[in-house]
C-alpha cells in the first residue's frame, strides 16, 4: 500500500496536519494510534474544559474539541486507520511504516505527531483523583475557578516544576513545591526564583504517598524521606511535574532525538534529521506543550511536507 503522506497520530498536531493535507489534495492517511498517548485524539481526550484554545470563549472539553477536528479532517479527505504504528524502516525512500496489525504500508513523506505522555506517581490514590484536582499541566489548568486562592502543590524539582510554580503564584495563596532530595534540579537562576518568591514555600526531602479526597483532592499524604515523618498537607490542586516521555518507541532509533529523547527539527521548520520527515507536536516540543502550538506546528508540518511534492 504506497501513500504520499501517512501521518502518525491523531492529537492536535496530527489532524491539524491532516486538514492542512487534505485541502492541498495529499490524501493524507492518517494513524490514530492507542499506544503511549493514550487513545486517538490525543491527551485532550483525557481532560474536561479547555479554556485557552482559541475561538472558544466559553472553553470547549478537550473531547469535543478533538472530534471537531476529527470531523474537519475527514470532511476534506483525511482517511483514518484506527491503528498504532509498530516500527519503521527509515533507510531508503519510500519510508515503510508497520502497523501493530503488522500491515506493510509505504509512504513518500511522513509526518511524526505521536506527542508525549507526562510521567505519573504510580498511586492509586492519584489516578482516582485525575482531573479532580491533580493535573500534569499547571499552564493548562492553574487559572480554573477551583484554585483561585487556593493553597496547591506542585511535585517536582526541575526548570518546569520552578515554572509551574511561579506560574500558579498568579491564582493560588500559596505554592508549597515538595521535593523529594534537599536541593533543586533547576538552574540556578530558576532555583533562585523559587527560593525568594513569597508564595511559594519549598518542602524538602518530601515524598507523595497518598492523594487524599473522596471526589476531590482535599490533600496530600506526605512522607520525610529523612526521617520517616507523616504528615498532611491541605491544598485544592497537586501539579506533577516529573517530566515527560516522548512517544517515539515505534522509531527504534531511526531519527535524531535530543538526550530526552524529543525529536530535533530544524529551528523555525518541523524538518527532522531525515529528508521526508517532519515531527510535529509535543513529540518534538519539550518546551511550550499545548494544543495550540501542537496545532501549530501540525500546520507547519503539513505545508512542508505539500513542498516535498512540488
Ligand atoms: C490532562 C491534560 C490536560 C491538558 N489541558 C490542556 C489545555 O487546557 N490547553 C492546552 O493547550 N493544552 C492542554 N494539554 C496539553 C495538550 O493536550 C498537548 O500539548 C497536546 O495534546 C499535544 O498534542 P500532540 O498532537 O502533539 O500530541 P497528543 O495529544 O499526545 O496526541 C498524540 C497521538 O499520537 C498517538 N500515538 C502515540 N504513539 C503512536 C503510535 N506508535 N502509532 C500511532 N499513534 C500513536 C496517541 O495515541 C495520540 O492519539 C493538556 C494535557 C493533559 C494531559
Amino acid at each position: 500500500m504506497r501513500e504520499r503522506l501517512i501521518i502518525i497520530g491523531s492529537g492536535p498536531a496530527g489532524l491539524t496536519a491532516a486538514i492542512y493535507a487534505a485541502r492541498a489534495n495529499l490524501n493524507p492517511l492518517v494513524f490514530e494510534g492507542f499506544q503511549d498517548g493514550g487513545i486517538p485524539g490525543g491527551q485532550l481526550m483525557t481532560t474536561g474544559i479547555v479554556e485557552n484554545f482559541p475561538g472558544f470563549p466559553a472553553g470547549v472539553a478537550g473531547p469535543e474539541l478533538m472530534g471537531n477536528m476529527r470531523e474537519q479532517a475527514v470532511k476534506y479527505g483525511a482517511r483514518m486507520e484506527t491503528e498504532d504504528v509498530a516500527g519503521v524502516d527509515l533507510s531508503k525512500r519510500p519510508f515503510a511504516v508497520i502497523s501493530s496489525g503488522d500491515d506493510r504500508y509505504e509512504a513518500d513523506v511522513l509526518i511524526i505527531a505521536t506527542g508525549a505522555t507526562a510521567n505519573r506517581l504510580p498511586l492509586d490514590s492519584e489516578k482516582r483523583l485525575w482531573g479532580r484536582g491533580v493535573s500534569a499541566c499547571a499552564v493548562c489548568d492553574g487559572a480554573l475557578p477551583v484554585f483561585r486562592n487556593q493553597p496547591v502543590a506542585v511535585i517536582g524539582g526541575g526548570d518546569t516544576a520552578v515554572e509551574e510554580a511561579v506560574h500558579l503564584t498568579q491564582f493560588a495563596s500559596k505554592v508549597y513545591l515538595i521535593h523529594r532530595r534537599d536541593e533543586l534540579r533547576a538552574s540556578q537562576a530558576m532555583r533562585a526564583r523559587a527560593q525568594s518568591h513569597p508564595k511559594i514555600e519549598i518542602l524538602w526531602n518530601r515524598v507523595v504517598d497518598e492523594f487524599i479526597g473522596e471526589n476531590q483532592l482535599s490533600g496530600l499524604k506526605l512522607r520525610d524521606t529523612v526521617t520517616g515523618e507523616v504528615s498532611e498537607l491541605t491544598v485544592a490542586g497537586a501539579f506533577e511535574a516529573i517530566g515527560h516521555k516522548p512517544n517515539v518507541g515505534f522509531l527504534n532509533g531511526q531519527v535524531e532525538t535530543d538526550s530526552l529523547g524529543y525529536i530535533v527539527t530544524r529551528p523555525g521548520s518541523t524538518a527532522t534529521s531525515i529528508d521526508g520527515i517532519f515531527a510535529a507536536g509535543d513529540v518534538q516540543d519539550p518546551k511550550y506543550r499545548q494544543a495550540i502550538t501542537a496545532a501549530a506546528s501540525g500546520c507547519m508540518a503539513a505545508l512542508e511536507a505539500e513542498k516535498t511534492f512540488l
